[in-house]
C-alpha cells in the first residue's frame, strides 16, 4: 500500500463535491478589494464568508500602526519568545489585553489554534478531566490529544448532560476543566453560560470559555459571552484569537490564576514556535483600542445581522437557532448544499460549505458571515441572490416543507 492510499476516500469525495464546478475549500481570492469585496474566478464578489466580523482589516489605523512596526521593528521576530526574546510590543499587548479582560495576566500565541492548543494541553494533567461540548473546534478537539487528561464530551450546549457526566466523576480527586465556546463556529449559537456556571460551582470544576467568534461581537465592551451574560468572574481562562473581529492573526489567553504565567515555560505550542511579527502585533494592539472605543462598530454588525437574519428567515430559508454574525443556512442533501454555493458564487457572493462529516448533526450548511462593513445595497443584493437562487434550485419551497 503507497503512502497516499489511504487518502483515495477523501480524494473522491473531494472530486465528488468538485463535479459542481469549482473546488469550494480551494476559493482563489484574486484580489481583496475591502473587507467586504474581493475578485474571484476574475469577477468582483461579495465576501460573505469571512470571520472579519468588525471589518477592521482595511482600517487606516491598524493598516498605519502595522506599517510603522514593519518600518521600524522589521518584517519577524524570527524565534520563539522563550529563546530568542520578546519584543516590547508582544508585552504590551498582553498587558492590554489582560487590562481588557480585567485580569492579572495575558499571553500571546502565534494562533487562535495554538492558544486552545496550548492552554487546555497543558492545564490539564493525567490525573484531570477535560468535559467538552461535542460541537467544540478542532483546536480544542486537538488539544485534548496532545494532552494527557482524560476526555468526556457532553451533548452539545445540554447543561444536563454535563452536570451528568460530572456527577460520575465525584469520587475522583483530579481537576475537573469545562471547556465551552462563546458563539459556535458552525451555527452560530452561544453556550448557555449562566446553567454551565452554577454547574462548575457545584462540582467545584473550572471553566475555560474560547471567545474566539464573540470577542467584538457580544458584550457591551465586546469582551464576549462571559461579559455579555455578565459572568466574567465566573470564567477561569478565557482564549481567544486575533484572526477574526481584530482582522489579523494570533492568539490570546487571559486569566487571574496567579501562578498563571507557569505556561510560559510549561506550554509547548507557546514555546516552541516563533513570535508574532510585530506589524501584527501594532494592528491587533490598536484594532482592541478601537474595539473599546467604538461600540458603533457592533451596533452596524448587528444591525446587518438582523437585517439578514430576519430576510432570509421571511423567505423561508431554515437558519441555525440563534442570531448571530454566523448565520448557517441547512440544506437537506450534500448534493443541494454544493450546487447552490457553486451558483452563489456564480453569482458573485461568496459563502462557506460545511459538509458533514464536519457538521454538528451531519447537516450541510451555507455558512454566511456578517461584517460591520457590509453596506445595506450589498446585504439587499446577497438577500436577492439567494432568494433568487434558492427558488430556482427548489431550494426554498423544500426549506419551508421541513419546517422551518
Ligand atoms: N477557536 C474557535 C472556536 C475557532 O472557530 C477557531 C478558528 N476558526 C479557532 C479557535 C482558531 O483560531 P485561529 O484560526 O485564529 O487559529
Amino acid at each position: 500500500m503507497g503512502l497516499f492510499d489511504r487518502f483515495q476516500p477523501l480524494i473522491s469525495s473531494l472530486d465528488e463535491v468538485s463535479a459542481c464546478g469549482a473546488n469550494p475549500f480551494g476559493v482563489n481570492l484574486e484580489r481583496v478589494l475591502s473587507p467586504t469585496e474581493a475578485v474571484v474566478n476574475g469577477k468582483e464578489t461579495l465576501l460573505l464568508g469571512t470571520n472579519n466580523y468588525l471589518g477592521l482589516t482595511f482600517d487606516r489605523r491598524c493598516v498605519d500602526a502595522a506599517r510603522q512596526a514593519l518600518e521600524v521593528s522589521g518584517t519577524g521576530t524570527t524565534g520563539s519568545r522563550i529563546a530568542n526574546g520578546s519584543y516590547s510590543g508582544h508585552t504590551k499587548l498582553e498587558q492590554a489585553l489582560a487590562a481588557y479582560y480585567q485580569r492579572d495576566h495575558g499571553l500571546v500565541f502565534t494562533t487562535g489554534y495554538q492558544a486552545n492548543l496550548g492552554v487546555i494541553s497543558t492545564i490539564a494533567g493525567p490525573d484531570d478531566f477535560l468535559l467538552i461540548d461535542s460541537d467544540s473546534h478542532a483546536s480544542i478537539y486537538d488539544a485534548c490529544r496532545l494532552g494527557s487528561a482524560k476526555v468526556i464530551r457532553f451533548k452539545h450546549n445540554d447543561a444536563k448532560d454535563l452536570d451528568k457526566r460530572l456527577q460520575r466523576l465525584s469520587g475522583e480527586k483530579g481537576n475537573k476543566v469545562i471547556i465551552v465556546e462563546g458563539i459556535y463556529s458552525m451555527l452560530g449559537d452561544t453556550a448557555p453560560l449562566q446553567e454551565i456556571v452554577e454547574i462548575k460551582n457545584k462540582h467545584g470544576a473550572y471553566l475555560v470559555v474560547d471567545e474566539a467568534h464573540s470577542l467584538g461581537v457580544l458584550g457591551a465592551n465586546g469582551r464576549g459571552l462571559a461579559e455579555h451574560a455578565g459572568l466574567d468572574d465566573d470564567v477561569d481562562i478565557i482564549v481567544g484569537t486575533f484572526s477574526k473581529s481584530l482582522g489579523a492573526v494570533g492568539g490570546f489567553a487571559v486569566s487571574s490564576h496567579p501562578e498563571f504565567e507557569i505556561l510560559r515555560v510549561a506550554c509547548r505550542p507557546y514555546m516552541f514556535t516563533a513570535s508574532l511579527p510585530p506589524s501584527v502585533i501594532a494592528s491587533v494592539t490598536t484594532a482592541l483600542e478601537i474595539i473599546e472605543k467604538e461600540p458603533k462598530l457592533r451596533d452596524n454588525l448587528w444591525a446587518n445581522v438582523n437585517y439578514v437574519y430576519d430576510s432570509l428567515d421571511r423567505l423561508g430559508f431554515r437558519l441555525g437557532p440563534t442570531k448571530s454574525p454566523i448565520i448557517a443556512v441547512h440544506i437537506e442533501s450534500r448534493e443541494l448544499a454544493t450546487h447552490v454555493w457553486h451558483e452563489l458564487l456564480g453569482a458573485g457572493v461568496y459563502v462557506n460549505l460545511a459538509l458533514p462529516p464536519a457538521t454538528p448533526g451531519s447537516t450541510s450548511l451555507l455558512r454566511c458571515s456578517i461584517c460591520a462593513a457590509h453596506k445595506r445595497e450589498q446585504l439587499e443584493a446577497i438577500v436577492r441572490t439567494l432568494a433568487e437562487i434558492g427558488e430556482r434550485t427548489s431550494l426554498l419551497p423544500r426549506a419551508r416543507a421541513v419546517g422551518a
